[in-house]
């Protein structure tokens, strides 16, 4: 939760709203009630943020949840005693003099500090509470009827780890108690639908410490879920007549020396991986640290001039070569896939009527993200695109795009993901900062707007957020509970076919440079999977559902017949299992409801006799007693047609 501005830093503001002015508010009523309890507590600052408000304080005295509800009574009762927050300007001496009078001079004293000269610096009252702070506030604490104090987490003082740990406890706060409630309400629902928690309780993904942050393991039922999206992906590909390639997880610098991806991007990367030839060579030669890695990231005379020839302008910098000998080369953990399709389009001549040529790899990368950012699934350090590459004339830009935005129309109606817009990057008209000629931006750019608009969902226009080799559009979906996940991209690129000196022979039999298309409309399987399991709350559509059917027998008489159906089952290429604990039904029946499987056949002796099961939908309830034929034939379409769950009942808790 970022703050937005920090009022109680002192800088100049622009005005709050009036849901600010309420949040912030809080923050004073907040810090009011902890010197309340607390009093030996030294204050840092308690901006308002997008969705409430916080303060940082430093306590020798952990929080705790008891805390919290301590705190937050004290707040109802500052507010009951009305009181007014009033403005006092001050002179600098008289600000230190406060601050120390309230034995406030650790952290106030720095931020009077961060106050420039010739700044008004004021303090606001509420009560028998005085804060430094730039305002502005409710004027009456009876104005603060609907607040919640949620959570404690650590923040360094500053943002900076250097620096002491402080405890900041969250709150949220709105006009009235109805929205608050909706708004704890949602909260909870994210809670409930929490990837990592839901990932854990139905055993879809691990991290392990051992292996390494950010790095997810796919356990098996995860596994499941990913490859039915990959299988469905790559029919819908198919249909669209792209051609799968695979290729390696790493590749030499020089690669991507060459794409301009190294060392631009170096700190977004894992470090370059050192042949052992090369790092036994300068260890030899005492080579210090700092002159390895400028070794590594310098390029040679040849490669400058290549790439400074093929883009026309000083893209390589002189300060950057040095003598071949002087060179280490290494590898690099792939951080995208592009240069090596681009080698693959490259292995071969290429003729107009070969065009477009489309390259689609579920490829891994690795990008190098503070640990601090990392969220289970959805931000990760290794991740595999729905990658793909196209490769095609300037006419066929506007095709291509279409294409790629009506599979993502396609496989997001398939999931039941109606609620979603996109976001049309494009150049900023007072930058010259981009490659490609500008006739060309100006086709690309109506390419991708006319693509939007087919779609028929709501999209965005956004100068200057083109990247700055091509136009790009972007996919945000809503999932049920309103919140918006960025997924994946399409991109218009002009400028790797020129670093890579790409061509294709024209109808005038002369070399012409191809339009590169960048697309993972879904981002990576990682956070698609991660979105799809908070979308779902872990009950998924049968086709994607880890395990689609657990026979359970009501006793062992039917243990037998249920070992007949299971193979059946499998033989039709169903996922199913066999409950064969000898507990009662009711517990059986409990077990598969938890483990959210969409569909529970029960087998006792007199379906077992009529060659029937009696079915429990984990969407519908109760269905009654089906032929076995039958039962099966329904669970076969329902997959095939790729059919979302259809909640004619409430879902079983
Ligand atoms: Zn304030
Ligand atoms: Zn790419």
């Amino acid at each position: 939760m970022p703050a937005r501005r920090q009022p109680c830093a002192g800088a100049t503001l622009m005005p709050m709203t009036p849901l600010e002015e309420i949040r912030h508010s809080c923050s004073h009523v907040l810090a009011t009630a902890v010197l309340r309890l607390f009093p030996e507590a030294k204050l840092d600052i308690g901006p308002p943020t997008e969705t409430g408000f916080y303060y940082d304080i430093d306590l020798d005295h952990r929080f705790t949840a008891e805390d919290l509800v301590r705190l937050e009574a004290e707040m109802r009762q500052v507010a009951d005693e009305n009181q007014p927050f009033l403005r006092k300007e001050v002179s600098r001496e008289e600000a230190v003099e406060i601050i120390r009078s309230r034995g406030q001079e650790r952290y106030k004293l720095g931020r009077l500090a961060d106050i420039s000269e010739g700044e008004k610096i004021s303090f606001y009252q509420n009560g028998e509470f005085i804060d430094l702070c730039a305002g502005t506030h409710v004027r009456y604490s009876s104005k603060l009827k609907a607040f919640k104090l949620l959570s404690i987490a650590g923040a360094y003082h500053r943002g900076d780890e250097r620096n002491k740990q402080l405890q900041r406890i969250y709150g949220t706060a709105f006009a009235n108690k109805e929205e608050l409630a909706q708004h704890l309400h949602q909260l909870e629902q994210a809670r409930l639908r929490d990837h990592r928690k839901l990932g854990r309780d139905l055993k879809l993904f691990h991290i392990d410490e051992e292996v390494g942050q950010g790095l997810i393991l796919w356990t098996p039922n995860g596994a499941v879920i990913r490859q039915e999206l990959q299988t469905f992906i790559s029919e819908e590909l198919r249909k669209q007549g792209y051609a799968q390639v695979f290729t390696p997880h790493i590749g030499k610098l020089e690669l991507y020396k060459t794409s301009g991806h190294f060392p631009y991007y170096k700190d977004a990367q894992f470090a370059p991986v050192l042949e052992s030839d090369a790092l036994a060579r300068v260890v030899a030669e005492n080579c210090p640290c700092g002159e390895v890695f400028a070794r590594l990231e310098a390029v040679s005379g040849q490669l400058r001039e290549q790439i400074n020839a093929r883009t026309g302008r000083e893209t390589i910098t002189a300060d950057r070569v040095r003598p071949d000998a002087d060179l280490l080369d290494g590898f690099m953990l792939k951080p995208m896939n592009c240069p090596h399709h681009i080698k693959i389009f490259a292995s071969q001549p290429h003729s107009y009527r070969d065009l477009p040529v489309r390259l689609a790899e579920f490829g891994t990368v690795y990008r190098w993200e503070q640990s601090g950012e990392l969220n289970g699934m959805t931000r990760v350090r290794g991740f595999t695109q729905d990658d793909a590459h196209l490769f095609c004339t300037e006419e066929q830009v506007a095709a291509e795009v279409l294409g790629c935005l009506s599979l993502v129309r396609t496989v997001l109606s398939t999931l039941g993901m109606a609620d979603y817009r996109v976001r049309v990057g494009l150049r900023d008209p007072d930058s010259n900062k981009y490659t490609g000629e500008a006739a060309n931006w100006d086709k690309a750019e109506e390419a991708c707007r006319a693509a939007a608009r087919t779609l028929g969902v709501p999209f965005t226009e956004e100068p200057g957020e083109a990247a700055f080799y091509g136009p790009k559009i972007d996919f945000v979906v809503r999932d049920v509970i309103g919140r918006e996940w960025q997924l994946g991209t399409v991109q218009v690129d002009y400028n790797l076919p020129i670093r890579f000196d790409l061509s294709y022979i024209g109808p005038d039999n002369q070399p012409h440079r191809p339009v590169m298309i960048h697309r993972a409309p879904f981002g990576s399987m990682e956070r698609f999977c991660g979105v799809l399991i908070e979308h779902f709350a872990g009950d998924f559509p049968l086709w994607l559902a880890p395990e689609q059917v657990r026979i359970l027998p009501i006793s062992e008489k039917t243990i037998e017949p249920a070992r007949a159906l299971l193979a059946r089952l499998r033989a039709e290429g169903l996922r199913a299992t066999l409950d064969e604990h000898s507990d009662k039904l009711g517990a059986k029946i409990r077990r598969a409801e938890i483990d959210k499987v969409p569909y529970a056949l029960v087998l006792g002796q007199k379906e077992a006799e009529a060659g029937g099961v009696s079915v429990r939908s984990r969407a519908r309830g109760d269905e009654g007693v089906l032929a076995t034929d039958a039962c099966v034939a329904r669970l076969r379409a329902e997959v095939a047609s790729r059919a979302l769950p259809d909640r004619r009942k409430a879902t079983p808790a």
